[in-house]
């Protein structure tokens, strides 16, 4: 597997796994890349609101990269939540440090959280897709980041409240495209999110159709990430994502160094 630019350690408010753990994890998978990318959130409702410490996770960073040297290479990343609300915090978090890589997530939109049933309450089917894509345009237009991450997280609020597994987003497409053409104009990446297998929500996302509006839009960057919370989850389903990738005729995967794309692994 070629990389798994998803990860989180107990810097973040949702995980307990070391760092090194992590990493080990990664290399009995035969990952040659990685990067940790833990929890930032200036949400006050969010579990992980000023959770993280920049400091603490670059000591344990620094370690980690002694220890396996040239076996693995590790990215710094962060996964910052809602960051086009917290410009300046998110701009301030990422100066004091060079950061490698940062994921762009949406958890919450207009107070609702994404990650619940409740996202839904008053709110039919559609109408809930629909505030989701427009708040995850703003965040893809005036947010802080280098690869959007898991542009249907609302498969989870979805799953929770209709019992669906799949989403067919194709009734919005017009609101999802508008979302993808952003991205791409901004020469911003899109990540293929494989959570979805282990919470049992189904197949890897977005799908092959979401991912060839990317690139019909004229999306390039794209990633691939476990989004992994434990070390047993490390590299899960990455070759199905990896699959998808190529089926959505997409050449390769990207990597990032100091936020900026270094190279792309062909995969055709
Ligand atoms: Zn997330
Ligand atoms: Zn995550």
């Amino acid at each position: 597997m070629i990389h798994d630019y998803h990860l989180h350690t107990y810097f973040s408010c949702d995980a307990d796994a070391s760092m090194e753990a992590v990493c080990r994890a990664a290399l009995a998978q035969g990952i040659e890349e990685i990067a940790i990318t833990d929890h930032v959130d200036f949400t006050p409702q969010d579990p992980c609101y000023m959770y993280f410490q920049a400091e603490r996770y670059w000591s344990a960073l620094q370690r980690c990269r002694e220890m396996f040297g040239d076996l693995l290479t590790i990215r710094a990343g962060v996964e910052v939540g809602e960051s086009h609300l917290y410009l300046e915090e998110v701009r301030s978090l990422l100066s004091a440090y060079e950061y490698d890589f940062v994921l762009g997530s949406l958890h919450w939109a207009d107070g609702r959280p994404l990650f619940r049933e409740s996202f839904f309450d008053g709110l039919s089917l559609d109408d809930g897709i629909a505030l989701y894509f427009e708040e995850l345009a703003r965040l893809a237009e005036e947010g802080e980041y280098d690869v959007l991450a898991h542009v249907d997280i609302i498969r989870r609020a979805v799953y929770r409240r209709f019992k669906k597994r799949g989403l067919d987003l194709r009734p919005h497409e017009a609101r999802v495209r508008r979302v993808l053409r952003i991205v791409a104009e901004r020469g911003k990446g899109l990540e293929v999110n494989t959570a979805y297998l282990r919470k049992g929500i189904g197949a890897p996302g977005p799908s092959v159709q979401v991912l060839r509006w990317f690139r019909e839009e004229g999306g390039r960057i794209v990633t691939l990430g476990s989004d992994a919370h434990r070390p047993e989850e490390v590299g899960l389903g990455l070759d199905r994502a990896l699959a998808m990738v190529r089926e959505a005729g997409f050449g390769g995967v990207t990597f990032f160094r100091r936020r900026t794309p270094v190279g792309v692994v062909r995969i055709g």
